[in-house]
């Protein structure tokens, strides 16, 4: 313990959400509470012990005797852009608290890196400006998501950005350590840290970022652990970016914080991303039609075999009410088993009005987001109804409580779907074990994610990533996207 640690004072708060401006979903304060938030002195009582980024740096400052001022802490998921009013009530209140904490050494800020608002393209840019101007020049640190669209604004205003290593997001407490392991480094005069960001113009799917694989990412974590043991570089991250966001500048970004060494730092950020370019192809991926998935399935021996639906992730911002998937099911295999999440408030409230063992004529999914498919009609049985709390196994949101609001368990000819309130992130199958429904006594199970499933069902027969509608799809250079900065892979460069 230094002797000094114990007159410190560090403010922390985490402002994280995801944005996707191919949803027309608004996104509400509520959104916010379905999975965290915590204000004040509730930010240490209800984070402690979770994965979250805050716990890590709970954890590390209170080790050394760090005085801590908690602000806020919040994620809200993913999903179109958030309203103009819950965007001023959650910032208005962080910045608040920051202005009531001060006189404060330094800073830490968990913050997503893609938060994008009603009139807002750059939600962190322009936060990390107004902090830097009731802060002054005390250091800021900012760790993002590894998906996070990293701007100039947000490298010229923190004086440390660092990532999270890896995909799926398991390390999200580790990220609030060495974020805060690196404040109390600078605090203690050991380092004057510098951030430099380097780009590359290639936009890549979801579906190739395991970082723990021998995959490009694989390639890359290991480039930038290398470095950083090497000594050079305090911290070198990745970004490959939210995909779904249309806005310029939208790219794969690595970012160097060093030791007062600007050089260093552009020649690591640059070579991270040049490596990254190089292995650009190895990101493509292969998609498969519902139809011919279905039937490729059902020629496996045993289940569950996996169909990701991975244009209608709730973690990439979609509502998750695509019933596309469901009447492939009904058409193409009326006989199997399987499970399906579908989002539709409206459907848990018709099923809730039947009451358990009742029927009724379903309209399910497809209401929130109209835009990509049409509701099935089919006769429903409703075999439960259950609350919608569960807590995260796993992943950024490990040991939290959450909820899927008031669900309801039907049976819709051979296939269980579970229709829930709200839209929840997907780490492995809390909400179908919530739900009362065991997804590996099924043919097939319906995973609404691009990455976590090959986790989760890593011990599935067989798996297959559909070619679906929806505004967190693979196939990217589908999109009629209009303000990327062009040339961009995979649009150009199909060489
Ligand atoms: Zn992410």
């Amino acid at each position: 313990m230094s002797p000094s640690s114990g007159n410190w004072r560090v403010g922390i708060g985490a402002l994280l959400f995801e944005g996707n401006t191919l949803s027309p979903v608004v996104t509400e304060l509520r959104d916010f509470e379905s999975k965290y938030l915590a204000r004040g002195e509730d930010v240490l009582g209800s984070l402690r012990g979770s994965n979250t980024e805050m716990a890590g740096a709970i954890d590390t400052l209170e080790l050394h005797a760090v005085d801590i001022a908690p602000l806020l802490a919040t994620h809200g998921g993913a999903g179109g852009r958030v309203s103009a009013a819950a965007h001023a009530a959650l910032t208005g209140d962080l910045l608040a608290r920051l202005r009531a904490a001060m006189p404060l050494d330094a800073l830490y800020l968990a913050l997503h890196g893609a938060f994008v608002a009603q009139g807002v393209d750059d939600m962190e840019g322009a936060l990390l400006a107004l902090v830097r101007e009731i802060v002054g020049d005390i250091p800021v640190a900012v760790s993002c998501d590894l998906h996070a669209h990293i701007t100039t604004e947000m490298v010229r205003h923190a004086d440390i950005l660092i990532g999270y290593r890896h995909y799926p997001h398991d390390d999200t407490y580790d990220t609030g350590r060495r974020c805060a392991g690196l404040l109390l480094r600078t605090l203690r005069g050991q380092i004057r840290p510098l951030t430099v960001m380097h780009k590359v113009p290639m936009v890549v799917p979801a579906q190739k970022q395991r970082t723990k694989s021998d995959g490009p990412m694989g390639a890359l974590h290991a480039r930038a652990r290398a470095r950083e043991a090497a000594g050079d570089v305090l911290a070198l991250s990745y970004f490959p970016v939210q995909p779904w966001l249309d806005f310029p500048d939208v790219a794969f970004t690595a970012v160097a914080v060093t030791d007062d060494d600007p050089e260093g730092a552009e020649q690591a950020a640059a070579d991270l991303a040049d490596a990254a370019w190089r292995r650009r192809h190895e990101f493509d991926v292969e998609t498969v039609a519902p139809a011919e998935a279905i039937r490729a399935g059902l020629a496996v021996e045993g289940g569950p075999v996996v169909l990701a639906d991975a244009a209608d992730c709730t973690g990439g911002g979609a509502t998750g009410d695509s019933a596309v998937v469901l009447a492939a099911l009904l058409e193409h295999a009326p006989q199997a088993s399987a499970v399906i999440l579908i989002v539709d408030p409206e459907t848990v409230a018709a099923a809730t009005a039947a009451g358990i063992g009742g029927r009724f004529l379903a309209r399910i999914g497809n209401k929130l987001d109209p835009t990509y498919g049409a509701p099935v009609e089919a006769e429903a049985l409703v075999e439960r109804l259950v609350d919608g709390g569960f807590t995260y196994t796993g992943g950024l949101l490990g040991g939290v409580t959450a909820t899927m609001g008031p669900s309801a368990v039907l049976r819709v000819g051979a296939v269980t779907v579970v229709v829930a309130s709200l839209s929840s992130y997907e780490y492995a199958d809390e909400q179908l074990r919530a739900a009362g429904v065991d997804p590996w006594r099924c043919k097939f199970v319906v995973v609404k994610n691009p990455m976590n499933f090959q986790q989760a069902f890593a011990d599935a027969p067989a798996a297959f990533t559909l070619d679906t509608p929806g505004p967190t799809t693979p196939n990217l250079a589908r999109v009629p996207w209009r303000h990327w900065t062009r040339p961009v892979y995979p649009l150009d460069f199909q060489e």
